[in-house]
């Protein structure tokens, strides 16, 4: 079942994805070379408590830390620790918030100095086809058409999108439904889309093969033929008009319009 936020919650999912995008603010400051990736946790650690919040994977199925940060042929849920960032990497990060009883979800992929061509059109595809799904959370249209556009244009653009992992609706759980395939999978459950649903959008998408494996960590999920990864993400309410990208700190709204 789908949950329908009041507008209430949606003010406090904005508080808490406002945290999440204003942290991946700072991340993307200081994702740079020869910073390890314990360090950017930290950071990302030290600010969420700051605004009043408390990182939200952390401890969650028994995740050790604030951030997922997967680098290159990492996909998601990489753990931080020693690793070192290079030039050249692309790195994503993701970073979940809680606060007044809801969550924020999103993430990001940075590259570090130069890095090669195909990084960077890896890149971009990913948030673009996050931005073709986002244009799709209007009221009245299909879950479908969501999952859809991030296929179009990620394989439009000779990549291929993750299949093992998926976006998810949020709220009061950190993982609410509906699930959300980024790929056309007529076996999901696929609700006509209401004012008050609130999703994370996640692209996953890879320069190679769709398939992945999960390292022994039992956390990092990689590509299977180690090609690059990407990953963005933003948590989205479905309003009466255009969506609103609850965790986009430049979005201009904390509350509904009325
Ligand atoms: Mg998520």
């Amino acid at each position: 079942m789908v949950i329908i936020k009041s507008k209430q919650d949606l003010i406090n999912l904005r508080k808490a994805n406002r945290i999440v995008g204003e942290t991946l603010q700072v991340l993307k400051k200081n994702t740079t070379e020869g910073i390890t990736t314990i360090e950017l946790d930290r950071i990302a650690e030290s600010y969420i408590r700051k605004k009043g919040g408390k990182p939200a994977f952390k401890g969650y199925s028994g995740f050790p830390a604030t951030l997922c940060i997967s680098i290159n042929d990492e996909v998601v849920h990489g753990i931080p620790g020693s690793r070192k960032i290079k030039k050249g990497d692309i790195v994503s990060i993701d970073v979940g918030a809680f606060i007044n009883g809801f969550f924020g979800d999103a993430a990001i992929t940075v590259g570090v100095g130069e890095v090669g061509p195909e990084a960077e059109k890896l890149m971009r595809v990913t948030k673009e086809s996050l931005y073709a799904a986002i244009k799709k959370m209007r009221s009245g249209r299909r879950l479908a058409e969501v999952s859809l556009a991030v296929q179009k244009h990620a394989e439009a653009n000779g990549f291929s999108v993750v299949r093992d992992f998926v976006g998810h609706g949020i709220g009061m759980d950190l993982h609410e439904d509906p699930q959300i395939p980024n790929f056309h999978s007529p076996q999901s459950h696929n609700p006509r889309l209401k004012e008050g649903m609130v999703f994370a959008i996640e692209p996953m998408v890879n320069a190679g093969t769709h398939e992945v494996k999960v390292l022994k960590d039992g956390w990092t999920a990689v590509t299977l033929d180690k090609s690059l990864s990407a990953h963005f993400e933003h948590t989205v309410a479905v309003t009466s008009g255009e969506p609103w990208i609850l965790s986009d700190p430049d979005e201009k709204y904390d509350s509904l319009p009325s």
